[in-house]
């Protein structure tokens, strides 16, 4: 087959993993080419995501040796989601046929690489890498990630339950994707959103090959909040909601009380105590307002997603 596949791996100080993960997807990419499955143009393309160790050293050496390894290094860490689509959109310039986002520390099974061409021959445009278990995730990882899954599903958010990042895009899915305009970036929640015939391969998700994760909690909360305000206005609707609760709430304590309870109902640590109350809920409210109102300012902006600073394509 003379489809030219691109890894497109983002990485952000992952230098214990690097070298490990240079010689798997090299040896899967030597396996496909082998049975014919992809050209032998294809490629791992490194998005170096302003990391602070040696990893762009890594990938230079590597590109200097291995004629699979391609690489741009970001201006500043920008993080996961940018970074993925610098390199899916850099993918898309070189004209690849098919790409494949994975993660550089191997927790995603490579092997399902192989299945996920398969498929893409079979005719799908996207296939979405699901995991079957999370056997090796802590349990608080795991809970927390499948109680967002299903709160994404009550937003009427449409998510594919336990895919992440690692996904299979056609050209033409590709380049649907390269027409999304928006800087808070949600590819989970993005892609289905494009359609095309797609399918599902399920891998084990495995422990960390080295290093520690590199999502820390402000980077999660980032992607989770994105996550429901990219694709729901259902937190919105519900301040209305709950105005009327609130309204028929007043109504009724105002008719009932002083004629149950009589003036004991103007007791001061009550009235305190409903002052706190419904000030913490207006304050919520204007908060869920105020995430919407943010992300419209800096949507309106336009700014530039990332910046490139070197791209080894370049420097040949
Ligand atoms: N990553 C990145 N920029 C960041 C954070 C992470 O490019 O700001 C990369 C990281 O190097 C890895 C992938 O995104 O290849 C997923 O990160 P990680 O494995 O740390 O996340 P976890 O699996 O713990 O959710
Ligand atoms: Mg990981």
């Amino acid at each position: 087959m003379n489809e030219v596949l691109y890894l497109v791996v983002p990485a952000f100080n992952e230098k214990e993993v690097l070298d490990d993960c240079i010689k798997t997807l090299t040896n899967i990419l030597d396996k496909m080419i082998s049975e014919s499955l992809v050209s032998s143009e294809s490629k791992i393309l490194f998005v170096d995501d302003g990391s602070k160790d040696n990893t762009w050293q890594i990938i230079k050496d590597a590109n200097k040796e291995n004629k699979y390894v391609k690489g741009i290094s970001l201006s500043r860490n920008e993080g996961h989601q940018k970074a993925l689509v610098a390199g899916l959109f850099k993918a898309f310039d070189d004209n690849a046929d098919i790409s494949i986002s994975i993660d550089a520390d191997l927790q995603d099974d490579p092997n399902a690489i192989i299945e996920m061409v398969k498929e893409y021959h079979k005719g799908f445009d996207v296939v979405y890498g699901v995991r079957s278990s999370r056997k090796k995730d802590s349990f608080l990882k795991k809970f927390t990630a499948e109680a967002y899954y299903k709160f994404l599903k009550l937003m009427g958010v449409e998510l594919i339950f336990n895919h992440a990042d690692f996904r299979l895009l056609s050209k033409k899915a590709l380049k649907c994707l390269r027409m999304y305009d928006e800087r808070n970036l949600f590819l989970r929640g993005i892609i289905p959103q494009i359609g095309f015939n797609s399918t599902k391969v399920y891998y084990e998700r495995l422990e960390r090959k080295a290093g520690k994760s590199k999502y820390n909690l402000k980077k999660m909360f980032t992607l989770a909040n994105d996550g429901i305000t990219s694709f729901s206005l259902k937190p919105l609707q519900f301040i209305k909601f709950l105005s009327y609760i609130f309204l028929l709430g007043g109504l009724l304590s105002l008719i009932f009380c002083p004629i149950f309870v009589g003036f004991r109902y103007f007791d001061l640590s009550i009235i305190i105590s409903v002052i706190v109350f419904v000030t913490g809920v207006l304050l919520y409210c204007l908060g869920t307002i105020g995430n919407y109102l943010g992300k419209n300012y800096i949507e309106t902006k336009r700014r530039p997603l990332y910046f490139i600073k070197e791209d080894l394509d370049e420097e040949k």
